[in-house]
């Protein structure tokens, strides 16, 4: 078993390491004490990413992508999972299913996304409709040769900045019909209704979007009438895996933070370290990050390996679970060995403890992982889980 990475890998984090130290952690305070970054920030760090080559890591090259493979956008993602503020989020990965559209639709709204020109929002969320999509009641009902598509998606992440989104609705209202429209925002009838506020301070807004009779034609379905539900799914893997490596960087930087500030804080005569609570805490974290960062490379390996689509689909929930509840634990602890300092918002740690509390939420919370692999294990039987590749 060989187990070390590449140069070629390794030189990929690095890249991505420098970027979110040069362009990223600079913005952190600016977002965070006024809620947003102005246009003209946002414009210059969209054309650094290009510039760095870090667009569209998860893209083929032929359509404008990096063409990275599943490790390399691990080891990226995970670099800038350390931002604060989801400052990871300024580097765009157009969402998968667009790969498989019409060479119109891969001209029109792929390439243009994968060079930073178009950016799309997923909207599948509704007040009705959240870990249970075939409860979305969003319709687009065909009349002669068209879709009229209206309902309300919310939480729709970058909405306010995309210029297009990829809405999952029912054809005539039928359940057995989920399908993907790709919608111009700027269609008539597109609307936006509010954009709330939410616990963590994030560089994009999650509006809240109302359709109302939206005319659409048939070359803006993406796949088939009907598929969207396998397309929302491909795009869940994906977006499970980034979440994974996100908070594995999230947890790593809040233990750094920790474990320096262990040795600098002196009470009661001696470096808090030697004390073996805070030893204790910081032994716990180490580990926790060391089972995660294991899990979430090998399973990356793995998808680079063509394991089986189906085992792919229950590793991602895996690791995005595990990796997401063991940041929580980290970066709790790390808070703590802070005191009254880790409860500052000028401490990326407060920022993180805020920042990573919805990764065991959106793309599918905890619970819903628990039920695919729950599932996975009644179907199959342990071995995707306790058993190696
Ligand atoms: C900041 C943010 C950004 C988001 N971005 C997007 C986006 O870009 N696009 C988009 O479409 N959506 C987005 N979402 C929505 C997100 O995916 C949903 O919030 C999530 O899927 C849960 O749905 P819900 O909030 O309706 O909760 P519900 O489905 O109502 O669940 C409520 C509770 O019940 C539990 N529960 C539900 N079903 C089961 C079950 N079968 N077994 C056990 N427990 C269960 C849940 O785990 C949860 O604890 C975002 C959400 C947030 C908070």
């Amino acid at each position: 078993m060989d187990l070390r990475i590449s140069d070629h890998d390794l030189a990929w984090k690095q890249r991505a390491k420098e970027f979110a130290e040069a362009h990223l952690f600079p913005q952190e305070l600016e977002l965070e004490f006024n809620g947003h970054l102005a246009p003209d920030v946002l414009a210059r760090l969209r054309s650094a990413v290009t510039e760095c080559g870090l667009n569209a890591i998860n893209h083929r090259r032929e359509h404008g992508g990096q063409g990275l493979t599943q490790l390399q956008q691990t080891l990226v993602n995970e670099e800038v999972g350390k931002a604060t503020g989801a400052l990871w989020a300024i580097l765009w990965h157009p969402p998968l299913p667009l790969k498989d559209g019409t060479p119109e639709q891969i001209r029109d709204y792929l390439a243009p996304s994968c060079r930073g020109q178009r950016r799309a929002a997923f909207a599948i969320t509704e007040p009705g409709a959240g870990s249970d999509p075939r409860l979305v009641a969003a319709r687009a009902d065909r009349r002669g040769g068209k879709f009229y598509l209206s309902g309300e998606k919310w939480f729709v992440t970058t909405g306010d900045y995309a210029d297009y989104l990829l809405v999952h609705a029912h054809v005539d209202g039928d359940a057995d019909r989920p399908t993907l429209f790709i919608v111009d925002k700027a269609l008539p009838g597109v609307q936006i209704k509010r954009t709330p506020k939410f616990m963590h301070t994030y560089v994009f807004g999650h509006p809240e979007f109302i359709f109302e009779n939206v005319e659409l034609e048939e070359r803006q379905i993406l796949g088939s009438i009907g598929g969207g539900l396998e397309l929302t799914k491909e795009w869940f893997v994906e977006a499970r895996l980034q979440i994974a490596a996100n908070c594995l960087g999230a947890a790593i930087r809040a233990a750094e933070t920790a474990n320096a500030w262990a040795t600098e804080r002196v009470q009661f005569g001696r470096a808090i370290r030697d004390f073996q609570a805070i030893e204790f805490m910081l032994a716990d974290m180490a580990v926790e990050i060391m089972a995660a960062k294991s899990l979430v490379y090998r399973v990356a390996w793995e998808i680079d390996q063509g394991i089986d689509r189906k085992l792919v689909h229950a590793r991602a929930s895996a690791v995005k679970l595990y990796s997401s509840e063991m940041a929580g634990r980290v970066i709790d602890k790390a808070l703590q060995i802070l005191g009254g300092r880790g409860y500052m918002r000028e401490n990326p740690v407060e920022r993180l403890y805020r920042d990573i509390r919805v990764d065991r939420i959106w793309e599918g919370t905890s619970e819903i992982q628990r039920a695919i692999i729950g599932g996975q294990i009644k179907k199959r039987g342990l071995g995707p889980f306790t058993g190696w590749v």
